[in-house]
């Protein structure tokens, strides 16, 4: 097959905060030492923030020293007065923490939409100049001769039927060639799946751990509830995943009477019943909740998985021709709630170590290194080692959890044990309880609204005549020992209700929707036997998040 070949200077894979303010300050660098250099940047949604969803508290460090003039381009900001209550839910009531951790501090931080944001950032990037190519999903790094060495990244060809045979719209994806690639698909890539398998960069590190967040926007009446809290950003814990299960929940006051409302479930979870979209309409019902967000209605929902392991789950972060940037290098501050301005500073970060590489025209791992000792000494690493062990205390069962996090609060972070191991999300489900609580009823279609409701309302859709993305190397273990033992809990713990369990001669048999798939990757994470590997969908398929 014929390929199209393009040559640039660093190409970005990923639209996301990392590599957008990457692309940014790459440009701005390169213009100020009197350099021009070729920037790609390609990301598999329909357009740029088309696929970003996050709470999302945004601390302001990164933006203001990336654009300081942000305020005055238009940069799209939701809310700035940040009032801060954090809350233990009980099953019908609240006990708000008197004092708040001054890690948890928003205030000074800003509400945005990321989608919005992430839209705003690509029109910063594109009238500098950079090339931004949305609709084309990076599936496959190109290597050198050697086959270490990336050099570049293969986009998915487009017009290929179910039956894995051309159809007559069928166009070839193009070779992105360039000396350096940064690769920022956030978690669980797929692209870093098989660089990070090949090239070992998480080779002596401990298990990468993820969070599954499930959020709406939600539009309130003008008259509402909680435009009188003294609170505008609501964090809880507690009910309703107890103190097992890692995770909480979240309310921020947004523009136009509008909230962002989600629940965060940590996919260590050992319940194979535990579904967390179930969890997030329980999270709703809380009289809590409900006095804030009553009369409103759902206007985007969608769902997505946190890198939440940190630093002691960071892949190397360089490698010759390459730099792992934002969620895909774990760059996640966990006892901030926060991802962004980190996501933000270390796509700086590898601009500036690219650059120093085309000066040296060479991109060699002993050149792009660079990028990590930029960010051992950058305000990343102060706040990420901080916290180095925070997500493995939350992961400590009832008190225990108090006890771990207390610890590291009075010992900068060292607790109790240093480190603290973590443990691969897809190892802990305990077989035993087979049998699911009650489906949350009375679902009303407009505030309460079930998952292919959902599903609707994040804008998903995918070309139907095409491969199915969500592969299953061994369809037979489906229906045999991952359903004796924890009765397929792919069926749960996806949020789009693309795996269904059916019944056929007796015998189960699995459905797959794949075009319901909000591209959360939580399948491929959380599947007990590692029988779920997702890849990139043709192009531009997928959500079409706005305001999320
Ligand atoms: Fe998320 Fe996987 Fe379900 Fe898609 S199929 S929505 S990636 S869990």
């Amino acid at each position: 097959m014929q390929r199209e070949q393009l040559e640039f200077d660093v190409v970005f894979v990923g639209g996301g905060p990392a590599n957008l303010a990457g692309a940014i300050h790459l440009k701005r660098l390169a213009a100020q030492a009197g350099r021009e250099v070729e920037i790609c940047l390609i990301e598999k949604a329909e357009s740029i923030g088309a696929h970003s969803l996050s709470g999302a508290v945004l601390d302001l460090k990164a933006l203001t020293e990336l654009l300081p003039d942000y305020a005055t381009r238009g940069c799209p900001i939701e809310e700035t007065d940040l009032r801060d209550g954090i809350f233990y839910l009980t099953p019908r009531g609240q006990i708000r923490l008197p004092l708040t951790p001054a890690f948890m501090h928003n205030a000074g931080c800003a509400v945005i939409s990321l989608s919005k944001f992430c839209a705003w950032l690509g029109t910063v990037a594109e009238e500098l100049g950079v090339n931004i190519f949305p609709g084309f999903a990076g599936v496959e790094a190109l290597y050198d001769e050697s086959g270490r060495r990336v050099v570049g990244v293969r986009t998915g060809d487009k017009g290929i039927g179910k039956n894995g045979t051309p159809k007559s719209n069928m166009e070839p994806g193009v070779d992105l060639r360039a000396a350096v690639t940064v690769l920022g698909e956030g978690p669980k890539g797929s692209l870093m799946r098989e660089v990070g398998k090949r090239l070992g960069l998480c080779d002596g590190k401990m298990p990468q751990t993820f969070e599954t967040a499930v959020k709406e926007v939600i539009e309130l009446p003008a008259a509402n509830a909680f435009q009188d809290s003294p609170f505008t950003v609501i964090h809880t814990f507690g009910f309703p995943l107890g103190l097992d299960t890692k995770g909480g929940g979240f309310l921020y006051r947004m523009r136009e009477n509008r909230v962002a409302l989600g629940l965060v479930v940590g996919l260590d979870y050992e319940n194979p019943m535990l579904e967390p979209y179930q969890e997030f309409l329980r999270f709703k019902r809380h009289p809590l909740i409900v006095g804030l967000i009553r009369g409103g209605k759902v206007l985007q929902q969608g769902a997505k998985t946190l890198a939440a392991g940190g630093w002691y789950t960071m892949p190397q972060l360089a490698m010759d021709g390459a730099l792992v940037v934002g969620d895909s290098a774990c760059m996640l501050n966990t006892r901030r709630l926060k991802g962004i301005h980190t996501a933000m500073k270390s796509g700086m970060l590898a601009a500036e170590t690219a650059l120093d590489a085309l000066e040296r025209a060479d991109a060699s791992a002993a050149v792009l290194r660079g990028y990590a000792d930029r960010m051992a000494a950058s305000w990343i690493r102060s706040e990420l080692f901080a916290a180095r062990n925070f997500g493995q205390a939350l992961s400590r069962k009832g008190l225990g959890k108090f006890i771990a996090v207390g610890a590291q609060l009075l010992t900068g972070g060292r607790g109790l044990v240093d480190p603290m191991q973590t443990v691969d999300d897809a190892a802990t489900l305990k077989a035993g309880q087979l049998s699911a609580p009650a489906p949350v009823a009375d679902l009303d279609g407009k505030l309460y609204i079930d998952k292919l409701t959902g599903v609707y309302l994040s804008g998903a859709t995918h070309e139907e005549d095409q491969p199915c993305h969500l592969l299953i190397p061994d369809p037979e273990l489906c229906v045999t020992r991952c359903w004796q033992t924890f009765r397929s809990p792919c069926t749960r713990f996806c949020p789009g209700q693309v795996y269904e369990m059916e019944t056929e001669g007796g015998r189960p048999r699995l459905k797959l929707n794949p075009s319901n798939c909000l591209h959360c990757k939580t399948c491929e994470i959380k599947d007990p036997y590692k029988n779920i590997l997702w890849s990139c969908p043709e192009g531009g398929g997928g959500p079409k998040f706005t305001i999320t």
